[in-house]
């Protein structure tokens, strides 16, 4: 302990280890805390008042090889380059160099879809990331407008986010107006049945605002047993959120 502490501040940043530590107060904390943030490959340093951040960024020191520890069991970050091959809604699709407007080609008798896009390093990986989004678009917008008629909701309006630590959120329509919905575009990079489960979810809130048991029922009408979506989501959120970063 440091008896000349400079003063911190809520969300100050530290780096230890090699990890960016954020420092948060919660006053429902009875104590200075370490967790890992998966989504956003950093530590939260949680002390219970302001006058107790310093103990907290002290702790995050001490614990520099905890830290180091949970950042190596994250998987990689995964760059973008021509001639990978990755699952989109659950079918490969071939990332490929070329000139022109990037573009998705369909697949066909002779092969599996493809990203065509120009350049290379981060501009290939925003271009392949873009072309990601539409088809987030396109097919959960699909997605929804079903699910929304077959619980005879208004079909809400969709948009796609790239948001860290959800993967849809929902706001009902006011008066029987329409709700909207918002998914992260990340949702295409999971099996097709997990991100339609997602939808089928968003589309229940427009029922229910919350998750009681008429919630669920409403869920599992649509897309059965949702246990196993939920857990493909919690082992493989990491992977989604660390890919094209
Ligand atoms: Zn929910």
């Amino acid at each position: 302990m440091s008896l000349f502490r400079r003063g911190f501040a809520d969300g100050d940043r530290l780096e230890v280890a090699g990890a960016v530590v954020t420092l948060k107060v919660n006053r429902r904390a009875r104590r200075v805390s370490l967790r890992l943030d998966r989504t956003r490959r950093q530590i939260i340093a949680t002390a219970p008042s302001l006058r107790r951040l310093g103990e907290a960024a002290d702790f995050a020191h001490d614990r520099a090889g905890w830290i180091a520890e949970r950042l190596a069991e994250l998987p990689e970050a995964a760059p973008l380059s021509p001639g990978m091959t990755l699952e989109v809604f659950g079918e490969p699709v071939v990332l490929d160099a070329g000139s022109g407007r990037a573009r998705w080609i369909e697949a066909d008798a002779w092969g599996p879809a493809r990203i065509i896009a120009m350049g290379e390093g981060e501009g290939f990986t925003r271009a392949v990331i873009l072309q990601l989004r539409k088809r987030a678009m396109a097919v959960l917008a699909e997605r929804t407008a079903v699910y929304a008629a077959m619980l005879g909701a208004t079909p809400p309006k969709v948009t796609i986010t790239d948001t860290k630590s959800r993967w849809g959120s929902c706001r009902a329509g006011i008066r029987g107006g329409p709700g909207s919905i918002r998914y992260s575009w990340r949702l295409a990079l999971a099996p097709f049945e997990v991100a339609d489960y997602v939808a089928a979810h968003e589309c229940a809130h427009l029922l229910e605002q919350n998750h009681g048991p008429r919630f669920w029922a409403h869920v599992r009408a649509l897309v059965g047993d949702e246990r196993r979506h939920r857990a493909w989501l919690r082992d493989h959120g990491a992977r989604l959120h660390a890919f094209g970063r």
